[in-house]
C-alpha cells in the first residue's frame, strides 16, 4: 500500500476517473481522529457542492412482507416461518400515499419482498392511480422481476428502481444468496436502466465474511455504473435467518463507505439509512453529516409496519405516521440544512460531467 498522505489519497479518489482500489481501501482503515475529520469533512463538502444543502425525503409504503427468496441476512426470507404475513389492500396504499403528499414529500417508494403473489398488473394499477391522484414521483423497490415487468411499470408511470447489489463480492453474494445469481442481479440492473428507469443501488456494510477489500469494490462499483441513488447501510442480524447471532455492521465503517461513495461518485442521491438510524444510536445525522442527502420516513400503516421486519429493533417501527416530519425536520436544523420538499430526481441529468 502507497504511504501518501490523507489527503493526497482522497484528492485521488476524488479526481480519478476510476479510484485505486489499494487507495479506497487504506481509507477504510483510518480510525485517527485526524484521518476520520478528513474523510468526513472532504465528503460533506462534496455534498454541498454536488447536492447543495437540501435534504430530500422519500415516503417509503412497504406494500407487502411475503417473498420467495432465501437471503441469508433477511428476516422476511420464506424459511422464517414465525412472521406473520400481509400484503396491503390498493386503497390502503393509496391512503398511505395520499398522507405523505399531504405532509408535503414528493417521492413515494413502493417496497415489498419478493412477493410471488404481488401481480404484475395489480401493481402497474397501483402505479397509474397514485399518478392520477397525487403529483408524485414514484420509486419501486419490489427486487428481481422478468424484464416486461419491469417495462409495463415503466410505461405505467413509474420513475425510479432501487435493487441494491447487496455486496458486489461474487463469492460472498453467493454465500448470501442461496439459490440466486449474481450474473441475474447484474442483468436486472442493466434492464432496468435500459427501461428508462432512474437506478438506484447499494451494498450492506458488515456482512459475515466481508473484506475491507470487498467493500472497495463496491465503491468501484458504484462509481462505474453511475448510479442515481445508492442505499448503504449497516448489516443488523436477524434471529430467524441463518446470520443469527452474528455481530451488526459498524456504525463507523458505514459511514466510511457513505464518504467514500460521496467523494467517489459525487453527486448520487445518497440516503442516510433507516439502518444506520437503527444501530441502538441513530447515526442517520453522522450520515447527513458525512455525504448523505436523503431521509426515508416510513408511511407504512402501524399494525404492518412492525411485521416488515428486515432487522430487529428497526428505527420508528412504532411512531404514529406522519410523526417524520418533525423529527427530519428538527434533524436537519441541528446541522443548519433543511429539508428539501421537492420530487428529488437524479442530478446526474443535470449536466455534471462526472470524469468516468
Ligand atoms: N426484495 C427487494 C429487493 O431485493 O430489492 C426489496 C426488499 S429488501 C427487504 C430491502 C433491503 O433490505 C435489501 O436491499 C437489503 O439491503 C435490506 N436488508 C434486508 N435484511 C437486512 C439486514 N439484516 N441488515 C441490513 N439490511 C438488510
Amino acid at each position: 500500500m502507497s504511504m501518501s498522505k490523507p489527503e493526497d489519497i482522497l484528492n485521488r479518489i476524488y479526481d480519478q476517473a476510476l479510484p485505486e482500489p489499494a487507495d479506497l481501501e487504506q481509507a477504510l482503515s483510518w480510525d485517527k481522529p485526524q484521518e476520520l475529520e478528513r474523510l468526513f469533512n472532504f465528503a460533506d463538502t462534496v455534498r454541498k457542492e454536488y447536492c447543495g444543502d437540501g435534504i430530500i425525503p422519500r415516503g417509503i409504503i412497504e406494500f407487502s412482507n411475503f417473498c420467495d427468496k432465501e437471503c441469508s441476512y433477511c428476516g422476511l426470507n420464506k424459511n422464517n416461518r414465525k412472521l406473520g404475513r400481509y400484503r396491503m389492500k390498493a386503497e390502503e396504499v393509496l391512503k398511505s400515499a395520499g398522507h405523505l403528499f399531504s405532509c408535503g414529500i414528493r417521492t413515494v417508494v413502493l417496497q415489498s419482498g419478493e412477493d410471488p403473489g404481488s401481480d404484475v398488473s395489480w401493481l402497474a394499477e397501483m402505479i397509474k392511480q397514485i399518478k392520477s391522484q397525487f403529483a408524485l414521483s414514484i420509486t419501486l423497490c419490489v427486487g428481481e422481476r422478468p424484464f416486461q415487468d419491469y417495462r409495463r411499470w415503466k410505461d405505467a408511470g413509474a420513475d425510479r428502481y432501487l435493487l441494491k447489489i447487496e455486496t458486489s463480492d461474487k463469492e460472498l453474494y453467493r454465500q448470501m444468496h442461496p439459490g440466486m445469481s449474481f450474473e441475474q442481479r447484474i442483468g436486472c440492473l442493466d434492464a432496468l436502466r435500459e427501461s428508462g428507469y432512474q437506478v438506484g443501488s447499494g451494498n450492506i456494510v458488515g456482512l459475515p465474511g466481508q473484506s475491507r477489500e470487498s467493500l472497495a469494490r463496491d465503491i468501484l462499483f458504484f462509481k462505474q455504473n453511475n448510479f442515481d441513488m445508492i442505499g448503504i447501510g449497516p448489516f443488523i442480524a436477524h434471529q430467524e435467518t441463518r446470520l443469527a447471532g452474528q455481530p451488526k455492521g459498524q456504525a463507523l465503517l458505514t459511514l466510511k463507505v457513505l464518504a467514500l461513495a460521496r467523494i467517489a461518485t459525487r453527486n448520487a442521491h445518497l440516503p442516510a439509512t433507516t439502518a444506520l438510524g437503527s444501530l441502538g444510536e441513530d447515526y442517520r445525522q453522522e450520515g447527513l453529516k458525512c455525504g448523505a442527502n436523503v431521509l426515508m420516513p416510513n408511511f407504512t400503516p402501524l399494525p404492518y409496519r412492525k411485521l416488515y421486519e428486515i432487522y430487529p429493533d428497526k428505527k420508528c417501527v412504532n411512531e404514529p405516521v406522519g410523526a417524520c416530519n418533525f423529527c427530519m425536520e428538527q434533524m436537519a436544523k441541528q446541522i443548519n440544512r433543511f429539508i428539501d420538499y421537492t420530487k428529488g430526481d437524479s442530478l446526474k441529468f443535470k449536466g455534471v460531467t462526472l470524469n468516468v
